[in-house]
């Protein structure tokens, strides 16, 4: 065990916890000296806020390694603290893939689980939950159990999604999809206003099954909303000219120095995004794009939180339904006028939600953007932001989150007293809690 101040991936805020090494059968053994302040567990803290840290408690993290995939149905038995970067080095080569990617592969299938993160194919696969068969996982009184969406729909749909706070995942099988090559062909558009680049969203949604937009948050006038729309899918195996198809060779530019000033100013970042836009082609069909290049580019340099100096930065992502589209336009003006906007905005459409109950897609548009931890902007630009979402029916993202309120995610999470009804089933004296979820009173 050892105490040790820990942050989300925005290195704000920070508390101090008792942090363990665990391995699946120690836990019930653990559970007992947790103390007042319970435990949550940790996987690779991609969360950007406070999801899994605990101040004055235990954060746990899963040492269990098992990953074995069955060739013939593509199904994955994985231990809950495996990495999905682990697994595609195994898989890929045997012609697999993780049938949902968030933006970094340097998170857990726990993680994973407890985020139901999605990609850039929601509006095709949904969300990473609808990919899990079962979950192994070890509840508040010690008990390990095995659950499914048949046998306990309630846990269930509690804990896909539900940040750790219905008991620790120990581990899950996960249904993989399968390709013939590990190599994406890529369209990219240059859209030269948000009208543009919506519409050629829409257009889309039919035709590719991985999609994604860069938006250039300091761009205003006509320009406002000017972004790179880049789709595509893996490219099939006679459509590559390639003796090894399936070679996977992530690979690793460069990693930030610890102690670096803040690099993203104001100046830098519209240097960045002119250069950025003007780089991009107008239109491009079939690039070839290696996995590593097309789902995980950040993951290129190493540690580029520090590039937002020694206070951190907030993720703000939010969701608003299709019909309320014209909200991204008034939320991106904001930002605009703000002028501390972030290099990496990503715009998104969503499809169809599933049962999670805190789950945070709908079907609609998605937009996620880095503010600077500088209190004085964020605190008035997240009002506002915020005000606009709960008027438009939308919400915020729980994985991103370091500064909603309470009332704000009553307000925009329908199921939010559902989920507290299977944590006063399975967990009455809440053993599993972190920083969030005494934040938001979850
Ligand atoms: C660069 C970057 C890009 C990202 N892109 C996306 C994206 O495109 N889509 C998206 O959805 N998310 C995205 N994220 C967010 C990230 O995918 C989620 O926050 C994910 O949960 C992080 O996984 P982790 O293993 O790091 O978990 P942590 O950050 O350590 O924990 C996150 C939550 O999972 C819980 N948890 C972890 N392990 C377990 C377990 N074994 N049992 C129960 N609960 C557990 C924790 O308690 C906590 O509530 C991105 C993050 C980064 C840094």
């Amino acid at each position: 065990m050892e105490r040790r101040s820990l942050s989300g991936w925005g290195r704000t805020p920070v508390s101090v916890a008792d942090v363990i090494d665990a391995d699946a059968v120690d836990l019930d053994r653990l559970l007992a000296g947790f103390g007042p302040r319970g435990a949550i567990a940790r996987g690779c803290g991609r969360a950007y806020g406070d999801a899994a840290m605990n101040a004055g408690g235990t954060v746990l993290r899963l040492a269990d390694q098992e990953l074995v995939l069955d060739d013939a149905t593509g199904l994955l038995r994985v231990g809950a603290g495996v990495t999905i970067d682990a697994i595609l080095r195994e898989s890929v080569q045997r012609g697999w893939f993780i049938p949902v990617s968030p933006g970094t592969r340097y998170v857990t299938i726990g993680g994973a689980i407890a985020a139901n993160v999605h990609g850039k194919n929601h509006h095709r696969d949904g969300s990473f939950g609808r990919w899990v068969k079962s979950i192994t996982m070890v509840l508040a009184d010690g008990s390990t159990i095995t659950v499914d969406p048949d046998s306990d729909p309630d846990l269930w749909w509690a804990t896909i999604g539900g940040m750790g706070l219905t008991g620790v995942v120990t581990s899950a099988v996960v249904e993989m999809i399968p390709i013939e090559t590990s190599r994406c062909l890529v369209d990219t558009v240059r859209a030269n206003d948000l009208d543009e680049l919506m519409a050629e969203m829409e257009r889309g949604d039919e035709r590719y099954r991985y999609s994604v937009a860069w938006i250039d948050l300091v761009a205003r006038g006509a320009r406002l909303g000017r972004g790179v729309l880049t789709s595509g899918d893996f490219a099939r195996r006679e459509q590559l000219e390639d003796t090894d198809p399936l070679r996977y060779d992530p690979g690793h530019l460069a990693s930030v120095p610890a102690g670096m000033p803040n690099l993203l100013n104001r100046a830098g970042i519209k240097v960045f995004n002119e250069a950025y836009f003007r780089s991009a082609p107008r239109r491009r069909t079939d690039e070839v794009q290696p996995i590593a290049r097309f789902f995980h580019p950040l993951d290129a340099v190493g540690n580029w939180n520090r590039l937002y100096g020694h206070r951190g930065f907030i993720q703000y992502q939010f969701v608003v339904p299709d019909e309320q589209h014209q909200v991204i336009r008034r939320a991106i003006e904001r930002i605009v006028m703000a002028g501390r906007a972030s290099f990496l905005a990503v715009l998104k459409r969503f499809g169809e939600a599933d049962p999670a109950m805190l789950g945070f897609p709908m079907p609609g548009w998605t937009l996620t953007l880095d503010v600077p931890a500088v209190p004085a902007v964020l605190a008035d630009l997240v009002v506002d932001l915020d005000e606009m979402v709960l008027e438009a029916g939308g919400r915020v993202y729980l994985a991103k989150d370091a500064v909603a309120t309470p009332e704000m995610i009553r307000a925009t999470y329908p199921h939010l007293e559902r989920f507290v009804a299977v944590r006063d089933r399975v967990d009455p004296d809440r053993v599993w809690n972190s920083d969030l979820s005494r934040r938001l009173e979850l």
